[in-house]
């Protein structure tokens, strides 16, 4: 099957590093030309832009945090200014505060909501006006399969995931109509800095309870977003798609 996004806009949020970062390469190796946000990644997003550029690949960079209006709304401004039009966006910026319940302090729970969730709608919203315009549009979520299965110390990041998964669905109905289609994706434990904490600690004990036996690559959730993001996903919308070698069926 041969994807080919040539003349698709696509955003990837928090796009310079792990997941994001592989998300930007394949879109742009399928064509889109890809506009990576980040937030204080420069180095990785200059790195990523000139790996890129040497294939013939055109990127735009654009920094901004997802959780402020203001710096969302230029973000936005940016795309409309330079190419008039968004075809993709994927919300993947995203961070984790784990702590347990009792220790859990408001700030934490409301930076990982901001960021999580808060910046996912602001993105959204932006988007779904840019994407009316043309009746078509893909925006894929990437969530978690914490929104599904707890995890300890994690009750802020589960909350912000599994809000994410119910605003998938709510967009998919509102959407639908606009010629939009709106999914999430839910990775497992993926190979990347984010989880790496976590891994170190209970790596062992982890893989015992992935019915497959290993983490994830970034690419193997890249893949999926691609397939999502193109027109052999035009009939699927509002659904959730775990990338977790089995975790969350065991
Ligand atoms: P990562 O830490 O490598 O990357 C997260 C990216 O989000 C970084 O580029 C970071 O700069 C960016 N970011 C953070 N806050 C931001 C903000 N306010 N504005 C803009 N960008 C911001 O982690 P990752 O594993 O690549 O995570 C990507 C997504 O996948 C996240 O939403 C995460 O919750 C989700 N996820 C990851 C795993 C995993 O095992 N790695 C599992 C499930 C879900």
């Amino acid at each position: 099957m041969v994807i080919d996004l040539t003349g698709k806009i696509a955003l990837v949020t928090g796009g310079a590093r792990g997941i994001g970062r592989e998300t930007s390469l394949r879109l742009a190796e399928a064509g889109a030309r890809v506009v990576i946000n980040y937030q204080k990644s420069l180095e990785a997003a200059e790195a990523l832009k000139a790996e890129l550029a040497g294939r013939g690949l055109e990127t735009d960079l654009f920094q901004a945090d997802v959780s402020k209006p203001e710096e969302v709304d230029a973000l936005f401004a940016r795309i409309r200014d330079r190419h008039g039009r968004l075809d993709i966006l994927v919300n993947n910026a995203g961070i984790i505060k784990d702590t347990l319940l009792l220790n859990m302090d408001l700030s934490d729970w409301d930076r990982v909501h901001d960021v999580n969730l808060k910046g996912a709608f602001l993105c959204t919203r932006a988007a779904a006006e840019l994407m009316m315009l043309h009746h078509a549009g893909k925006i894929i979520n990437i969530a978690s399969v914490g929104a599904i299965r707890g995890g300890r110390g994690q009750t802020n990041y589960a909350s912000s995931k599994g809000g994410l998964l119910a605003f998938t669905r709510a967009c998919a109905v509102e959407l639908g109509s606009k010629g939009i289609q709106v999914n999430a994706v839910l990775p497992g434990m993926i190979q990347t800095d984010m989880s790496r904490l976590v891994r170190k600690r209970a790596g062992e004990t982890l893989l015992e309870r992935i019915p497959m036996g290993r983490f994830g690559e970034p690419t193997e959730v890249a893949h999926l977003v691609v397939f999502l993001a193109s027109d052999r996903a035009d009939y699927i919308t509002g659904q959730a798609i775990a990338v977790d070698g089995g975790f969350s069926v065991a």
